[in-house]
């Protein structure tokens, strides 16, 4: 029989487990507080577990573990990247991230992402597969003790598109969440999308009370047609409509990433249809500047473009905050890591290729 990925169980998942190997379902307390919180890596480290017991979860389940490949640091704000390996060997990012109210760490949700939007560097090599929701988990704990930071506030902005693997996103919100475990508030977490709009509908029931971000990045669907291959399959009102039902079962206030990329979007009229488009709507949005990517067509709009942009969205009743640009000395916009990263292994393996044919 396979092994278990044990820390994919959910606590009421593992106190069955336990049931099964003919033992006490208390010891789930135990068991999950060493998988989740202290994170152990072996079972031989649950000290308060009979032996006989660790020789039991050994035979049926394994731990799992992330490794840091690479980790590089800021030397303007102490943000760190990470390049993670997935027990598959597959490479994602998270980012940790310090601000005064607390560290954030950014995950990714999937190796690659689909959807395509034209200026995120997540996409460029496609989509590889999703997250375990024990992956997603995983890269607190592996980013939590490497940095020797505690994490208390996380966004779902890393690579992958979260909404596209909703049910392991989901899963690995409410480990973060439980008592026994890291016990991170949802309002302490964000998710972002591009706009699946059934999936809103679906977190919204779901009873969690995470901040929802729309990547927004564009006032009319024409034009975010242009950069978001998404807009063909989902209008902005229906998205809208799904957010305002997010608000009315949740409580909680949207927010719309909106990235602001020079002569595409950042224009005057573009600023208030996107006041007309929020008015009325518990919403926030987030100017971020567009980070320019590696062969990407795409320039950041200046900076007063950036500050005439927000005016006019406050002078529209919009609350609006401009994202700091936190990294900009490493590659800590999503996806640029783990490309550099494949575009240097393909060399490598191109160059193999090339000195083994030449034999
Ligand atoms: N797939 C999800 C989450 C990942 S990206 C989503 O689309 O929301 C996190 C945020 O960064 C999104 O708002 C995304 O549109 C934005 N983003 C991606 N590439 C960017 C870039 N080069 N510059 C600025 N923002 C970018």
């Amino acid at each position: 029989m396979e092994k278990i990925n044990i820390n994919e169980l959910t606590f009421e998942e593992l106190e069955k487990f336990i049931e099964e190997l003919g033992e006490k379902k208390f010891h789930a307390k135990q068991i999950f507080k060493w998988l989740h919180r202290v994170a152990v890596t072996s079972f031989d480290e649950m000290t308060d577990i009979s032996k006989a017991l660790r020789e039991k979860l050994e035979e049926k389940a394994y731990i799992i573990e992330l490794k840091v490949i690479e980790c590089q640091t800021s030397k303007k704000d102490g943000t760190m990247k990470f390049l993670i390996e997935l027990p598959d060997h597959n490479a994602i990012e998270s980012v940790l991230m310090k601000y005064h109210h607390g560290n954030t760490i950014c995950v990714s949700s999937q190796v690659g992402c689909k959807m395509g939007c034209k200026f995120c560097a997540s996409t460029k090599e496609g989509w590889v597969r999703s997250l375990y929701a024990s992956e997603i988990e995983g890269q607190l704990h592996t980013v939590e003790k490497y940095s020797g930071e505690k994490i208390s506030n996380i966004v779902y902005m890393g690579i992958g598109e979260p909404l596209d693997n909703y049910d392991n996103v989901v899963k690995s919100i409410r480990l973060i969440n439980y008592p026994l475990g890291l016990n991170i508030g949802a309002r302490h977490i964000s998710l972002s999308t591009c706009g699946l709009v059934p999936n809103i509908y679906k977190l919204a029931q779901e009873n969690i009370q995470c901040t929802l971000s729309i990547s927004l990045h564009a006032v009319t669907d024409e034009k975010r047609r242009q950069t978001m291959p998404i807009a063909n399959k989902y209008t902005i009102k229906e998205i809208l409509d799904a957010c305002k039902e997010y608000i009315r079962l949740t409580g909680r206030r949207i927010s719309f990433e909106y990235a602001l990329i020079y002569g595409q979007n950042d224009s005057k009229e573009d600023a208030l249809a996107l006041g007309k488009l929020l008015r009325g709507m518990i919403a926030h949005v987030n100017l971020i500047p567009v980070n320019e990517i590696k062969n990407g067509i795409y320039k950041k709009a200046p900076e007063d473009h950036i500050q005439a942009f927000m005016d006019t969205l406050n002078s529209c009743g919009v609350v609006t905050t401009v994202r700091r640009e936190l990294g900009s000395d490493i590659d800590a916009a999503c996806g640029q890591l783990r490309k550099k990263y494949i575009d240097k292994t393909d060399e490598f393996e191109d160059k193999k290729y090339t000195e083994s044919s030449n034999d």
